[in-house]
């Protein structure tokens, strides 16, 4: 799934195409190699922008920014009202910038515009607000050892952070780190996807507005392989906070390991959605349709497994049916469009191979499965689309019901019993989130208590507070990120003790 290099930029080019560059220590500059990766529009194939591609020379550089950066406390010796202050400035220059944001991310991720504005780039903005306010209100402790000794316990930023994004909710990622980073008092290293690179770009061309002291705030674009490889072995990096799939996510554990780096891994999932008879259906349906597709199934937290009972089944499939007909695909900037591109011609292919797959094993196409008939012919001919689909009658062991396929494609089982709904929900290698639909009190909370997972909704999906713990077990990643949860990981605790 990566995109070309180049070894130059074409001549004569286009006003339209951007040259990206990277940002160290507060200036503008190329990579090392003088190569680019060339960044197209999902939606349409076209080349939207170059980035650097950049190598271990410019992380090296980028490192040492922040290291010397952190080491001269320009960041960490700022009181917490300062860094605050900043952050709040960060959020404003985003809100002002909104629609260009959100015109970035569409085009960038092949995504309706309408997604971008209410989702990625309002979440961006509202991260940053967040954690000006979490670091204002901030608590620190105190023991007394009667009148002999006190113990006060403050805490400090741990140093040099490198923060990795993946590609499917671009700036939304990168400001749930960034954010929490800055705040604790730590100088940052970026490196986001080289498929989504443009709005990291225009968080750095906020920083650099604002004039963060240099060093503070760094991005290196290129390959995960090159850049975020040497980002993560670095000698003196002292943590890193990665979201991305759980093959990556073990590889960058291995790295980090050696040097006892501090890790955060929020990774790919295969969440369930368990429909029980007693629930509001029509209410199931309705949120079943965006659990199953909101940004063409590409959230880490979608529930591409629905679990239905039986006695339910049929009514819930015809219902889900007719949402998923009435859904509009293709034209991303039309702000009535639900569902847009997947990120790349290769990850269609990967989706495409799952569908094929699936009828090998017994599954059935209840809905979608081909690319868009209607956009042929259209300037959407060369996107990555697929329609919205759902598959019956499947194994709940089978691959296609067990492996993360990040797309568009929701697999529907029949449960007769609590416990057999149980098995197959946990019956995965992931443990990221699930949601359960019941109006039984009791069932929801002894259903919930036996999920393998990190979150649970009920009645509900995505249903965001950002205070509260975020993250998966199994292989869905290592550590909780949000509220005073991202607070403890970017800083740690000292103790002082005084005798009186
Ligand atoms: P990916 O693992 O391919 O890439 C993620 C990031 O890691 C990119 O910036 C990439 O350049 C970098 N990278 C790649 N190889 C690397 C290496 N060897 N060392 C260091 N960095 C490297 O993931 P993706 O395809 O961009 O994103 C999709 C995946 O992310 C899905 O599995 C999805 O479930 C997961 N995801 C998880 C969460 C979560 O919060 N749990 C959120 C969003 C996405």
């Amino acid at each position: 799934n990566l995109p070309d290099s180049i070894d130059k930029l074409p001549e004569n080019l286009d006003e339209n195409i951007k040259v990206v560059r990277n940002y160290i220590n507060g200036e503008w500059c190329h990579s090392n190699t003088g190569k680019y990766i060339v960044n197209n529009k999902p939606a349409t194939g076209k080349v939207l922008s170059y980035i650097p591609r950049s190598d271990k020379h410019d992380v090296d550089r980028a490192i040492e920014a922040a290291r010397v950066a952190n080491k001269n406390k320009v960041w960490s010796g700022l009181p917490e009202e300062a860094r605050a202050s900043f952050l709040d400035k960060i959020a404003d220059k985003i809100q002002e910038r909104f629609e260009e944001a959100a015109q970035l991310e569409s085009q960038d991720c092949g995504k309706p515009i309408t997604t971008a504005r209410s989702i990625d780039i309002d979440r961006a903005v509202k991260n940053f607000r967040f954690f000006a306010g979490a670091i204002r209100h901030q608590e620190t402790g105190c023991h007394t050892l009667g009148t002999t000794a006190i113990n006060y316990t403050v805490r400090r930023p741990i140093g040099v952070a490198v923060l990795i994004t993946p590609w499917n909710l671009p700036l939304y990622l990168l400001s749930w780190k960034v954010a929490p980073a800055l705040a604790c008092g730590n100088c940052v290293v970026i490196k986001p996807s080289e498929l989504t690179p443009m709005t990291a770009n225009l968080l750095m061309e906020v920083v650099h507005e604002l004039m963060l002291p240099p060093g503070v705030v760094n991005l290196v674009h290129g390959y995960g392989s090159e850049v975020g490889s040497a980002l993560v072995s670095h000698q003196h990096v002292h943590l890193v906070s990665f979201t991305g799939g759980t093959k990556t996510g073990q590889h960058v554990n291995t790295l980090a390991a050696n040097s006892f780096k501090k890790i955060s891994l929020e990774l790919g999932g295969k969440n369930s959605m368990i429909v029980f008879n007693d629930c509001d259906v029509e209410k199931a349906v309705q949120v079943a349709k965006r659990a199953g597709w909101a940004n063409t199934g590409q959230v880490c937290l979608c529930c591409s497994r629905m679990l239905v009972q039986e006695d339910i089944y049929d009514r819930f499939v015809q219902l889900l049916t007719t949402q998923l007909q009435s859904m509009k695909i293709g034209d991303v900037s039309d702000s009535s469009t639900e569902l847009g591109s997947l990120i790349s011609q290769s990850h269609r292919a990967k989706v495409e191979y799952y569908v094929e797959l699936s009828k090998t094993e017994g599954g059935k196409i209840l809905h979608g499965g081909k690319r868009p008939a209607h956009l042929e012919n259209t300037e959407f001919e060369s996107g990555a689309f697929l329609e919205p689909t759902l598959i019956g009658e499947l194994s709940p062991s089978s691959r296609t019901s067990t492996e993360e396929i990040f797309g568009p494609v929701v697999v529907i089982h029949r449960f007769k019993t609590e416990e057999e709904a149980l098995e197959i929900a946990n019956g995965v290698r992931y443990g990221l989130c699930s949601s359960v639909f019941t109006n039984d009190l009791k069932r929801a909370h002894r259903f919930s208590d036996e999920l393998e997972c990190g979150m649970v909704w009920v009645n509900t999906w995505l249903l965001r507070d950002l205070r509260v713990p975020f993250g998966g077990t199994k292989e869905s990643g290592l550590g909780r990120e949000g509220g005073k949860y991202s607070l403890e990981f970017y800083s740690e605790d000292k103790n002082v003790c005084i005798s009186l």
